[in-house]
């Protein structure tokens, strides 16, 4: 299959991308995943070897590559066991980075756009408020438009990099009695007065830094809000599709990881005279594993394909994530169960993949909240449009 959506160059990329996350980046994790803080010196290794620019333009320094690399490139992050590290990096490249590039002046993206790219600046996209994350419409902090500026007040929560990262991009209310018509998106540098943040303590995703934050009172040039006033929600909605399939993708890649690494263990590891991979019983939970894990890679390929053609698949990239992060759940837990009390020791991977893995069905939009989306497409023939510029 893999050579229906990869080429020779992409697999050149994959070695080279393997290559730098065993060199540099592994020696490191351990360090990050008990301190909650990745050193920065990685972003910049990350930017210089062009992994923040794979899909953006060559304007800003990207290498405007296909949806191909990105797939890839989320498929090694997930790879080395730190859904945190992981988190971070694609959080800044395809959460942030992806608003700015769509919605963001020109000038905006000069300044942020390029030092993204390059590793010297670090985004993150703050959506979730502490009086809820499923009811974006429900949002309460306001930008009140001052002259030439905009003053920000309110809160956010569960932020990743919301703490170590040197701008945000908000959703706030422009016209709060509009409901979900009222909402805008703007970039805030962090240096700017009156925003502060408060890191959370959390179950998994360890290495990076999920913040709450506060906005009091936060003056910005009114250049800063992106895009349209008020047309924040359906932006939001848009980038949902291309969120939603990289956290499927990022899915069936750590339930691929746990197999390969529960095969090896298995192949080793001894009980009752022989190694436990010639149990009928553990060889048949095994193969659905594989056979659940496979079934959601060409899936995700497939939603790939056409997202890469342009298509606006946001029914296929929803059900990517409710079936795929829901399939690595229970792929990982009998991983872990294959692996006995070694399972639950960290210094084996299932540990860290089980409480990484536990945010899939959470985070980006619960399962509950994916299949009202479905069922509204289904049933209510639900017509989600793309935002034509
Ligand atoms: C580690 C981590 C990182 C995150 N990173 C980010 C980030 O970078 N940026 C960001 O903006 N957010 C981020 N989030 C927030 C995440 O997207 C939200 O947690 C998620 O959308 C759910 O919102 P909530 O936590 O407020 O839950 P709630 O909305 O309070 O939901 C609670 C429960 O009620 C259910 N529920 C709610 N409404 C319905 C309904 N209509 N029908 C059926 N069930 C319903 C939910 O499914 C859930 O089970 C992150 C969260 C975590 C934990």
């Amino acid at each position: 299959m893999n050579n229906l959506y990869f080429n020779e160059e992409h697999h050149l990329f994959r070695e080279s991308l393997k290559d730098f996350l065993q060199k540099e980046v592994v020696p490191h994790i351990d360090k990050w995943e008990k301190t909650g803080h990745i050193d920065r010196f990685i972003w910049k290794k990350m930017g210089d070897m062009g992994f923040f620019g794979i899909n953006y333009p060559e304007a800003y320094g990207g290498l405007n590559l296909d949806f191909f690399y990105t797939v890839i490139f989320l498929e090694e992050l997930q790879k080395i066991n730190s859904g945190g590290f992981a988190a971070a990096m694609w959080a800044h490249a395809y959460l942030a980075m992806t608003h700015l590039n769509a919605e963001g002046s020109e000038q905006l993206k000069q300044k942020y756009l390029t030092a993204s790219i390059t590793g010297d600046m670090i985004g993150c996209l703050c959506i979730t408020e502490p009086f809820g994350g499923s009811d974006v419409a429900g949002m309460r902090t306001t930008a009140d438009k001052k002259g030439d500026t905009y003053v920000i007040n309110g809160s956010k929560t569960f932020i990743t990099n919301g703490v170590y990262s040197d701008y945000l991009i908000v959703a706030a209310k422009t016209t709060p009695s509009a409901g979900n018509k009222g909402i805008s998106i703007f970039l805030i540098d962090r240096n700017t007065a009156g925003v502060s943040a408060t890191k959370l303590d959390k179950l998994g995703w360890r290495a990076s830094d999920t913040g709450e934050i506060a906005f009091d009172n936060v003056v910005i040039p009114a250049a800063n809000l992106m895009g349209e006033e008020n047309m924040g929600f359906n932006y939001i909605m848009q980038h949902f599709a291309s969120e939603r399939l990289i956290m499927g993708i990022n899915a069936h890649a750590r339930a691929e990881f746990a197999l390969e690494y529960a095969t090896q263990y298995m192949s080793e590891r001894t009980a009752f005279g022989k190694t436990i991979d010639k149990f009928q019983a553990l060889r048949h939970s095994l193969a659905d594993c594989y056979t659940q894990m496979e079934i959601c890679k060409t899936f995700n390929y497939t939603v790939a394909y056409r997202m890469n053609l342009g298509e606006y698949v946001v029914k296929e990239a929803t059900m990517s994530k409710l079936q795929c992060t829901k399939m690595a759940d229970e792929v990982i837990y009998q991983c872990l169960q294959f692996l006995g009390g070694y399972g639950y020791m960290e210094e084996y991977p299932m540990a860290r993949l089980s409480r990484d893995s536990r945010l899939g069905p959470i985070g980006g939009g619960t399962s509950e909240i994916l299949r009202e989306i479905i069922a509204k497409m289904i049933i209510d023939k639900k017509d989600y449009k793309p935002i034509t510029k």
